[in-house]
């Protein structure tokens, strides 16, 4: 993980970071060669983690379009935002909502390095981005608050991050002091990483980003749904997210039948 402080402003070149792994899986240029290397590694033993990353960034897309299409939501704060890759969030929502609010929240350097392109919203919306880490969940609500009005309702993401944070590092205690901020009629959007599918797979995954260094978490369902505890799941509830809505992808986006090894909800805060 990153280390926080003075230093988490360097971009680290030594050691792999999530966020440009992410970005070597889904093709981007903003990534290094020992970041590359470990996703060769993990490529050699689970060819589908480019389909895993882009099936992700695909839920992101279609919740986030079925959001403004079917809820009255205009207010976004993005956690574990990633290296800018279009279409963003704020794109999709001010898209359809051109006065669409979004705060994005990371703790990577490269991400803070890349922000800019974050911030070229709609003249009538805002998009603010906050160089913070997640497990400091106070200090994020902090600074949305200053983009975003609490009292109505916003929509939370989390949107494969909480896969690297630990039970440990307090996984679920962050998301309940986050949700608990919201108003009624607000969100939660998450994917995380689970095993339950392909376990040997999953778990040698795990194993080849420890050893560069970086904390990787996989849940069950049930693990998965305890984040979603007290809130009202939108059907089809949490799944595979090749699961979640395909009929809302766009043409490119090849999903397929095939289970991802990341679930995936949107539940309502009542
Ligand atoms: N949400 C984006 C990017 C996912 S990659 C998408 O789904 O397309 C995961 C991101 O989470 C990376 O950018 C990484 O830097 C960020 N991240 C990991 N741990 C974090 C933490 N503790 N605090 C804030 N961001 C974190």
């Amino acid at each position: 993980m990153t280390a926080t402080g003075p230093s988490a402003q360097r971009i680290d070149t030594s050691r792999p970071h999530p966020a440009r792994m992410y970005d070597w899986f889904l093709g981007g240029k903003d990534n290094y060669p020992v970041d590359e290397e470990l996703g060769r590694r993990i490529m050699s033993t689970d060819p589908s983690a480019p389909r895993s990353a882009r099936s992700n960034r695909w839920f992101m897309q279609r919740a986030t379009r079925w959001l403004v299409r079917e809820t009255g939501i205009r207010q976004f704060l993005d956690i574990g935002t990633g290296i800018p890759t279009e279409p963003n969030l704020h794109q999709i929502a001010q898209a359809a909502v051109p006065d669409a609010r979004v705060v994005y929240v990371d703790n990577d350097p490269i991400v803070l390095a890349h922000a800019e392109a974050l911030l070229r919203g709609t003249p009538e919306g805002v998009t603010e981005y906050v160089q913070a880490d997640a497990r400091e969940p106070g200090k994020i609500l902090e600074q949305a608050a200053q983009v975003l009005d609490f009292d109505r309702p916003v929509a939370l993401s989390l949107i494969a991050l909480m896969h690297f944070i630990a039970e440990e590092d307090g996984a679920y205690d962050l998301v309940d002091t986050l949700v608990d901020a919201l108003a009624p009629g607000s969100c939660l959007v998450l994917s995380a990483l689970t095993g339950d599918y392909d376990p040997v797979t999953v778990a040698t995954g795990i194993a080849a980003y420890a050893a560069g260094g970086v904390t990787l978490v996989a849940r069950s369902h049930s693990e998965v749904s305890h984040f979603f505890r007290g809130l009202d799941l939108v059907d089809p509830g949490v799944v595979s997210l090749s699961k979640w809505h395909p009929e809302l992808a766009l043409d490119e986006d090849e999903i397929g039948d095939a289970p991802v090894p990341l679930y995936g909800a949107v539940g309502f805060k009542p």
